[in-house]
């Protein structure tokens, strides 16, 4: 056996798997992957805008953002069970920045329940789209943190739907958002995605936090402009 062979990646996998009975966060012997004692430490995004799910005050309401930016062609519906804020926001820098992986599986049951819940009363899209990083900045990472959460929430819906990772591509290389102000998110996120292949008439956007709504904005205007028809998106968390 080649014990330097298997990635740290795979370690961890294999003893979240098989310890499955204990809290990803500390953990002490629990059912569910988040303890009832972490649990409180955790933003829940209960009330939010019922379009883009920015945390409003009132819930279900079309928030100030929305209502004064309101293109004929928008996202009609953003699913995204978090606030992008303490231990969430740690838990996902973990998963993008350190390749700890394993909590995309501790934060997947609350993006999967609150799709399956939005979708009893809506049209599934027909395709997952992951939102795209250029080629430059997977090699940096590693891997591409899209593609692996569409494929896990693809994998625990009870819903069949097909993921399409070859038609909407990052052609220019751009600085990572986060070490950017909102000004020049929204700038530097304008012409950098590009439609290569076929795309379903009803999609869904998959990325890991939605900030500005720059990044997925930008790929919706493509997508518009390609002839798509309606755009959801699916992340773990939104900022306040
Ligand atoms: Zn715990
Ligand atoms: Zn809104």
């Amino acid at each position: 056996m080649e014990w330097n062979s298997l990635s740290t990646n795979i370690t961890t996998a294999v003893y979240y798997l098989t310890t499955n009975q204990h809290c990803h966060l500390c953990h002490a012997p629990s059912k569910n992957k988040i303890c009832e004692y972490c649990l409180p430490y955790i933003n829940f995004n209960e009330s939010h805008c019922k379009q883009c799910a920015r945390p409003t005050k009132a819930h279900h309401i079309l928030c100030g953002h929305c209502q004064k930016n309101h293109p004929q062609q928008h996202i009609t519906k953003t699913i995204a069970p978090f606030e992008y804020q303490d231990l969430v926001a740690h838990l996902i820098k973990a998963i993008k920045f350190q390749q700890q992986t394993h909590f995309i599986r501790t934060l997947l049951p609350y993006l999967t329940a609150s799709i399956q819940r939005h979708y009893e009363t809506d049209t599934w899209p027909t395709e997952i789209i992951p939102v795209p990083s250029h080629p430059k900045r997977i090699r940096q990472r590693g891997f591409c943190h899209t593609q692996l959460i569409a494929k896990l929430v693809q994998q625990h819906l009870q819903h069949k739907i097909k993921i399409n990772s070859d038609s909407l591509i990052k052609s220019q290389y751009t600085p990572a958002q986060h070490t950017l102000k909102r000004k020049e998110r929204l700038k530097t996120q304008k012409n950098t995605y590009q439609i290569i292949n076929k795309v379903a008439k009803h999609i869904v956007l998959i990325d890991d936090v939605i900030t500005t709504g720059s990044t997925v904005n930008a790929c919706a205007t493509e997508l518009f402009k390609y002839g798509v028809e309606r755009i959801d998106v699916w992340a773990f968390a939104r900022t306040p």
